[in-house]
């Protein structure tokens, strides 16, 4: 019976027993788990989502064969699958309090891996925060789930290889594509291509977007200033280094790279380096035990997440000590290294240009929970300072959005925010209360709830 079900039955939540627990059920998450677990060890792999598969898997869809091998193999295993379970605290160490399904789960460990991914970095600007705007991926995911966009005329803008592969999606699935605006120069596009010449995958790949992708406008070094509408967004305006102009649509997908998912390793006190969880050759942390692979670690794709997520649970497994498990990781250490020469290429390539440092202006909402405008927090001088003047970033998404977005535009460091790391309700607090744990406080903008 998980800890959920004994609270609505009146009995007191377990705490549940695990070796290895593993963060995250994307490609790191899901692999580390299963490189764990065919070692001997016995694992819990949670994630927030209700199934495996992360961001590009979502729930099952997968075509690779890689995935659908790796979900087979989770299937057969005795790895336990908390779904619908979200990390929101870990008091101590060795414990992790869990929302699972909204209600308080503790789970305890040795060893854990945290693999929670990225998400996208959104750039306020003028209009940005009207009806149909989205971001590149979330727009991709909501027409995978049912969307209807047929006959939609979708313009996509922003940086990275994200954007063409959202932007195949929607097509797919009957959008229009009048426009993919990309802010790098052409010639760091080409730098790019190049790059990955070594990388069959990755050029069969790129081929097979070039096909989706036929007959789409694709223009780089142009980047949006000014979404406009009434009643949500009609056109977006675009500049590039000689002129501005406009494109109508109905809607605007827009993604300006990807952001780790930080919150958990930054409470746990692991140590950041370059924005990425800094980890050594087993990707370990500077905390010891902890172990973090993915795109928490460095936005790589999902063969460099598979290859980290092997090494971290062969790790967290003890195979430093073990010359079977030794030999098995040895392969994953050459993957991972060509994988982190993509990344790096990845990096400089699509790295954002100063001038979207501008594209905002005074009166632009940054944090759309709070309302919170650009001039209202010009002159502060640190993250913790906006918040503690504007409320910047406490409200439900306890800024994930403005966090990346001030990180870029302002250069203020990620910092810890502390539990409850998602928004949790008054009930939930209280029942993790009863079990005689610390309970997170209150999350969110006292003044509002
Ligand atoms: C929006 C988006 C769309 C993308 N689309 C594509 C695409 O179409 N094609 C492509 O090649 N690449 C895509 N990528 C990149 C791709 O996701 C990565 O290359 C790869 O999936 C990274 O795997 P990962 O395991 O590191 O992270 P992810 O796949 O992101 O998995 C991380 C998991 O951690 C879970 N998690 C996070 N925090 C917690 C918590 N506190 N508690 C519990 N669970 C938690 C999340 O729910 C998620 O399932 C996309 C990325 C994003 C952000």
């Amino acid at each position: 019976m998980s800890a959920s079900l004994q609270h609505r039955a009146g009995l007191p939540p377990a705490v549940s027993p695990a070796s290895v627990v593993v963060v995250g059920a994307g490609p790191a998450g899901m692999q580390a788990a299963w490189a764990a677990a065919s070692s001997g060890t016995k694992v819990t792999l949670i994630d927030a989502n209700p199934s495996l598969g992360g961001q590009i898997w979502r729930g099952e869809q997968s075509n690779s064969s890689v995935g659908a091998r790796l979900f087979e193999k989770i299937r057969k295993s005795n790895i336990r699958f908390l779904s619908g379970c979200q990390v929101v605290d870990a008091p101590r160490p060795g414990t992790l309090l869990c929302s699972a399904n909204g209600e308080p789960e503790w789970i305890s460990y040795d060893r854990m891996v945290i693999a929670t991914g990225a998400r996208e970095r959104f750039l306020p600007f003028p209009g940005w925060t009207l009806p149909n705007v989205y971001g590149a991926g979330g727009l991709q995911a909501m027409v995978r789930g049912g969307l209807d966009l047929r006959a939609k005329r979708v313009v996509v803008c922003g940086s990275g290889p994200l954007l063409l592969s959202a932007a195949a999606t929607l097509r797919e699935h009957g959008a229009e594509i009048p426009l993919i605006a990309e802010q790098a120069p052409f010639v760091h596009v080409l730098r790019f291509a190049w790059a990955f010449r070594h990388l069959p995958s990755r050029v069969l790949e790129a081929i097979g977007l070039g096909k989706r992708l036929f007959g789409a406008g694709y223009r780089s070094g142009c980047y949006p200033v000014r979404a406009q509408g009434v009643d949500r967004v009609q056109s977006v305006t675009l500049r590039n280094s000689t002129q501005e102009w406009s494109v109508r649509c109905d809607y605007l997908a827009c993604s300006f790279g990807l952001v780790p998912n930080l919150e958990l390793p930054l409470l746990l006190g692991c140590r950041i380096d370059a924005g990425f969880v800094a980890v050594d050759d087993w990707q370990e942390t500077s905390v010891p035990g902890v172990y973090c692979a993915g795109e928490v670690a460095g936005i790589g794709g999902m063969d460099q997440a598979l290859a980290e997520g092997e090494i971290a649970g062969l790790a967290a497994s003890h195979a430093k000590a073990d010359p079977g498990l030794r030999e098995r990781a040895s392969p994953r250490f050459q993957e991972r290294e060509r994988c982190r020469r993509f990344a790096s290429a990845l990096a400089a390539c699509f790295a954002l240009r100063p001038e979207l440092r501008s594209i905002a202006a005074p009166e632009t909402i940054v944090c759309r929970c709070e309302d919170i405008r650009m001039n209202q927090i010009d002159g502060h001088t640190s993250w913790r300072e906006a918040q503690l003047q504007t409320y910047l970033g406490m409200g439900h998404c306890q800024g994930r959005v403005c966090g990346a977005a001030t990180g870029f535009l302002l250069g203020w460091p990620a910092e810890p925010t502390g539990p409850p790391l998602f928004s949790v309700t008054e009930n939930f607090m209280a029942c993790a209360k009863g079990t005689g744990e610390a309970a997170p406080a209150p999350a969110g903008n006292p003044s509002k709830q």
